[in-house]
Parts: structure tokens; C-alpha cells; sequence
């Protein structure tokens, strides 16, 4: 008889924004015709920029061309998309990072569950708590997280390093030596960002140990705080011990589309290997790359104008948070995060428990949030707010919070 990866088995019930869906179609079910605005999932809501239409219509008329047909592309992704990365998100901001070292892929998503395929079951892995429950449940999956414990809300084989207030939500490096460490900066879902001296420390970190930083950045592009490192190789010494996770997916709207790119330096090597070649075999393996069509329309991101259209957008999801920022701090509220991220970490009033405020805010300001609680036990105390809605809903739905609290 075939056995299952029992390791599915440990894994919690239930996701955490199926439990948020969940209790919000309870709501709308037992409320019909009430109107719930949506500051939970992280999902964007700005069309595609008019550049990466063109560039898509353009490469969806080629495809119905004999010459200009695409079958299988490079399972690495084509040369014009990593030359134009390489290009506009590393060479232009005085890093090098070079074409080959970048591997285009459908998301970063998948990037952070896959990557765990070239390491091996027995590393130590150190989480963020609050983390993006990626990292964790793939671990768990791969049999490094060892038991749940239900009543702590954790898994024994992790390290968990709390981001809390007194830390300013960076995670220091843990006593423990930790493999693999999974960092998120700008942070989902705390909005927190890893200053310079942080990261290096980090980078100093990793490579004394032999650990490797699975840094993922998918929020670059909302970083507006000045001296903030854009990418982990801006700091010296990473090239040795780390990989970047970026997607086009709230940078350019394409959580659709899907787009994303890992970058696995070539001087990265453990256990005599070159973590390059190991994920340049896994892919080739098992994934086939990202269609043509959409590659071109990632590509057009780093034209001038791809790139001022991008960037209104990221604009106007800034101003979101700004209005959820200043709105709900004027209110009485404390908020952390939505300044280089678009999300915003809200502590909880008079002591409530997450989804105790979740409740309270869904039922009387019918808005959805996400309680901090569900992405680790340092969450316990936070909502978090994302600032991906229409400006109008947001601003509604920032005076039905305040109009409860009053
Ligand atoms: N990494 C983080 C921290 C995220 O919050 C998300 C999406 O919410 C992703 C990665 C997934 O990105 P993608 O759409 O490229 O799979």
C-alpha cells in the first residue's frame, strides 16, 4: 500500500485566510446585503500598466506567427527578462548581480516552497514570528519542522524569532545556530523593514555559521525610507551566504499574471557544492518556465515608462496606507508599518486578542482585516490592514473603524 507524506498530516487545519473567508461568508450569510470592505488578503487591485499590455499584445502576435512563435522557453527564463533584471534591479543600484545568477519563475510563492528542495531534512530552520506561513508550512511539508504544538501555536524543530514591538519587529540573531534563515524585508505582515546594520549583522551571521538567508523581498519596490537596503547584496558578504526572492506580483500587479525571479549568486556554495547549479538542476527538472507572453510584459516594467507607470501605482497604494496610517493613529489606535510596505500592523485596543478585534471590527465597521495571531504566537495582539483597495473603499472603511472606536 502507497504511503503519504505524513508530514501533511501535522499541518494545522485550517489556513489562515480560508478561517478569515470562512467567518466572513458566516457573517455576510447571517447579514445578507451588508457590504464588507476588504483590508484583509494581500492581493492588488490597479490594472496591469498600459506598457505591459502593449509589450503582452505585442508578444501574443508574435505567438501567431511561425517566426515569431515561442514553444518551451529557457527553464531559467529568457535572456531579455534577466538581462533587463540584472540591469535595472541590481547594476543600476551599484550591485552586481549578473544574468545567469537570476532564475525567472511563476512566484515567489513558489520560489520560498522550492528552495527547500536543495537542502537537506536534518537543517535547523529560524522563521520570523510574525511570518508570511509559507516558510513554515513548506518546512513542515519537508519534514524540518518536526511536531505542532497546538497549545503554543509552533513547531518544535523551528526557531522562532519573535518581532515585537521592543525590537522594532526586526528579528535579531538567535543564540541557537540556525541553517537556514528565512527573512522578509519589507515585512509581511508587520510593514517592518531591516535596516543596514541589521542585515549585515545578519550577513556576518550566516557566514560564520555556514547558514544560508533566504531573503525575500517581494515588497521592494515600497521602500521609500532613505539608507533602507533595496536588496540583501548591498550588503558586503552576501554574495556567499544568500538568496533574494523578488516577484512582479505587488510590484507591477501581476499576482495574476505570475512573475517572479530568484537570485542564487554563484559564489554561494555549502557542503562543496554551488547552491546555483543545485537550483539551476531542480528547476530544469521540475518546473518549465514562465510563458513568453508574460515574460515580455515583466520585461516592459524596466522601460522608462513601464517603469513611471509602475510606479504610480505603488503610488497610490502608498497613499492607501497613509490614509489607514494617519487615520487610525489620529483615532487613538497604535500602528506600525505603511511606510515601506503596504501593509499596516495594528496593536489591537485594550488588550483584545486578535480575533476578538477581527470579530468586533467585521461585525460593527464591516471590515475584514487579518489577525496577527494567525501568522505566529507574536501576532497575538495585531490585526494586520493591507492598503491594495480602492482609495475610496479604503477611506470608508478607515471611518467605520474610527466610528467604533468612538
Ligand atoms: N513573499 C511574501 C512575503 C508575500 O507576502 C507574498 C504574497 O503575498 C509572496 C512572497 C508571494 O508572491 P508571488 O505572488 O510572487 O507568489
Amino acid at each position: 500500500m502507497v504511503k503519504i507524506n505524513e508530514n501533511f498530516l501535522k499541518l494545522p487545519g485550517s489556513y489562515l485566510f480560508s478561517e478569515v473567508a470562512r467567518r466572513i461568508n458566516a457573517y455576510t450569510t447571517a447579514h445578507p446585503g451588508t457590504e464588507i470592505i476588504k483590508l484583509s488578503i494581500g492581493d492588488v487591485t490597479r490594472p496591469l500598466a498600459p506598457e505591459v499590455i502593449k509589450a503582452m499584445h505585442g508578444a501574443v502576435e508574435e505567438m501567431g506567427t511561425v517566426e515569431g512563435f515561442h514553444g518551451y522557453g529557457p527553464e531559467q527564463g529568457y535572456e531579455f527578462l534577466r538581462e533587463a533584471v540584472a540591469q535595472g534591479d541590481y547594476t543600476a543600484r551599484g550591485v552586481d548581480i549578473r544574468p545567469e545568477e537570476i532564475f525567472i519563475s511563476d512566484g515567489a510563492k513558489s520560489d520560498c516552497g522550492n528552495i527547500g528542495d536543495i537542502f537537506g531534512v536534518d537543517n535547523v530552520v529560524a522563521v520570523c514570528d510574525p511570518v508570511y506561513p509559507v516558510y513554515v508550512d513548506t518546512n513542515a511539508m519537508a519534514g524540518r519542522a518536526g511536531e505542532y504544538q497546538e497549545e503554543l501555536g509552533r513547531w518544535n524543530r523551528l526557531i522562532y524569532m519573535p518581532c515585537v514591538e521592543a525590537n522594532g519587529f526586526s528579528p535579531e540573531p538567535p543564540k541557537e545556530k540556525a541553517d537556514l534563515i528565512y527573512l522578509c524585508s519589507p515585512n509581511n505582515p508587520t510593514g517592518a523593514v531591516i535596516s543596514r546594520e541589521k542585515l549585515k549583522a545578519w550577513v556576518d551571521y550566516a557566514n560564520a555559521n555556514g547558514s544560508v538567508i533566504l531573503y525575500d523581498s517581494a515588497y521592494e519596490a515600497f521602500i521609500t525610507s532613505e539608507g533602507v537596503p533595496h536588496t540583501i547584496f548591498e550588503i558586503e558578504g552576501a554574495r556567499t551566504c544568500a538568496i533574494e526572492f523578488r516577484s512582479f506580483s505587488k510590484t507591477a500587479g501581476f499576482t495574476g499574471s505570475r512573475c517572479a525571479y530568484t537570485v542564487v549568486p554563484m559564489e554561494l556554495e555549502r557542503g562543496g557544492a554551488k547552491l546555483n547549479a543545485l537550483w539551476n538542476r531542480r528547476q530544469c527538472t521540475k518546473f518549465n518556465g514562465v510563458p513568453y507572453v508574460i515574460q515580455r510584459g515583466a520585461a516592459a516594467v524596466y522601460t522608462p515608462e513601464g517603469r513611471a507607470q509602475i510606479m504610480s501605482n505603488i503610488d497610490y497604494y502608498r497613499e492607501n496606507a497613509r490614509v489607514i496610517r494617519e487615520g487610525l493613529t489620529g483615532a487613538g489606535l497604535t500602528c506600525f508599518g505603511g511606510v515601506d510596505a503596504p501593509y499596516i500592523w495594528l496593536k489591537t485596543p485594550d488588550g483584545l486578542g486578535s480575533w476578538e478585534f477581527f470579530d468586533q471590527v467585521l461585525a460593527q465597521a464591516n471590515v475584514a482585516t487579518t489577525p496577527g495571531a494567525g501568522f505566529g504566537p507574536s501576532g497575538e495582539g495585531y490585526i494586520r490592514l493591507t492598503a491594495f483597495g480602492g482609495a475610496e473603499a479604503t477611506r470608508t472603511a478607515v471611518e467605520r473603524v474610527k466610528g467604533i472606536l468612538r
